[in-house]
């Protein structure tokens, strides 16, 4: 519902300028999409949004003018023809000295731009200071990401009932992908890994056209996007009969899962959820984990905060966080296990729906 969304991006737009204080700036220049997509609702894939303490002026080319100005509310909306001259024109007209920009979506060429063009304003790096702004859900957030999440686990679960033995990996995807458009993906949400056998062993894999049989693992992680929200999960099945080693891997996998999920609520630090998932997995199995425990989700599929060993983020009420453990045995198998959940005061919710028992294909 737009009302919705332009209502949350008037008090978004108060929750950054509150912070102009403490960033020492009197502006901010932001050019991550998701970010401006989260505090403009403009959804377009090209802009930048300029906020000063009374003003909000979205960026764009003519490629964007008419869907900016339907998409947007109480944000002026300006037509630029080269990006720098653009921002140049609004930092003068709004009057700032000291502008805030987001450091990790600025080039090199275009910083260096910008310093020459802003000669009397100050150009201030923020980094760390921004990470956490989407990571707080809303409402109307929770309800697209249950969407979202409900839409993949669906394609996910009709799968479960399809595949068979002698499927390649490839058309394994594609089948789950066509699924999930007809039950309403937007999008999908990352390059769907479909990894079976030996190709289990690579966290990242790309489906390719290796065959599926019996006694592979599949590990497959799946999301979609609705409404622009994200949603991450990640079911291993087992197809046919599968050997002792790998049954007591799943079981561990599913254990560390399941009580990293018990453990988490408001005010948990996110390395100590990664600590208990290794101390359940143990010796045996941790160096097998190699990757984090988990990650934020929302507009983007990989965002703040971060579980794992060396993470500083505190979870607080509103995160949404993956939970995902795996075991990788290079050029032998692999196993995944992940749900996405949604951080409450004393417990979470989870808003992936397979259920993560053991599911044989026969
Ligand atoms: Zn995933
Ligand atoms: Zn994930």
């Amino acid at each position: 519902m737009p009302q919705a969304i332009n209502d949350s991006s008037l008090s978004r737009i108060h929750a950054v300028r509150k912070n102009f204080p403490n960033y020492q700036v009197d502006g901010l220049l932001f050019s991550s999409m998701s970010n401006i997509r989260y505090l403009s609702g403009f959804t377009g894939s090209d802009g930048v949004l300029v906020l000063s303490s009374d003003a909000a002026w979205l960026l764009v080319d003519g490629r964007y003018t008419t869907q900016a100005a339907a998409e947007v509310q109480r944000i002026s909306v300006v037509q630029y023809q080269n990006k720098i001259q653009g921002i140049e024109q609004a930092v003068k007209e709004l009057g700032l000295k000291r502008i805030g920009f987001e450091a990790s979506f600025v080039t090199v060429e275009m910083y260096d731009d910008l310093t020459q063009r802003l000669k009397q304003a100050k150009l201030v790096p923020l980094g760390n200071e921004l990470r956490l702004l989407r990571a707080c859900k809303d409402k109307h957030e929770m309800d697209v990401m249950r969407k979202a999440a409900a839409i993949a686990s669906k394609a996910v679960a009709a799968l479960a009932c399809e595949i068979q033995p002698g499927w390649t990996e490839l058309q394994t995807a594609l089948h789950l992908e066509m699924t999930a458009r007809r039950a309403g993906a937007e999008q999908i949400a990352f390059e769907t890994i479909i990894a079976s056998g030996e190709n289990a062993a690579l966290p990242h894999a790309k489906p390719t056209n290796r065959k599926i049989r019996n006694g592979d693992f599949v590990v497959i992680d799946f999301g979609v996007k609705y409404q622009g929200y994200c949603s991450d999960e990640t079911c291993t099945f087992a197809i046919g009969e599968l050997t002792g080693d790998k049954k007591n891997a799943y079981r561990a996998v599913l254990r560390a899962h399941d009580e990293a999920i018990a453990s988490i609520r408001a005010g948990i630090a996110a390395a100590d959820v990664d600590a208990l998932v290794r101390d359940i997995l143990g010796e045996e199995y941790s160096r097998y984990f190699v990757h984090g425990t988990g990650h934020g989700v929302g507009l983007e599929v990989h965002e703040a905060p971060r579980l794992a060993p060396n993470s500083q983020d505190v979870l607080t009420a509103g995160m949404v966080v993956t939970v995902e453990p795996g075991l990788y045995y290079p050029d032998r198998w692999g196993v995944r296990i992940e749900d996405t959940v949604f951080v409450k005061e004393s417990s979470c919710e989870i808003i992936t729906k397979m259920n993560k028992k053991l599911i044989i294909i026969k």
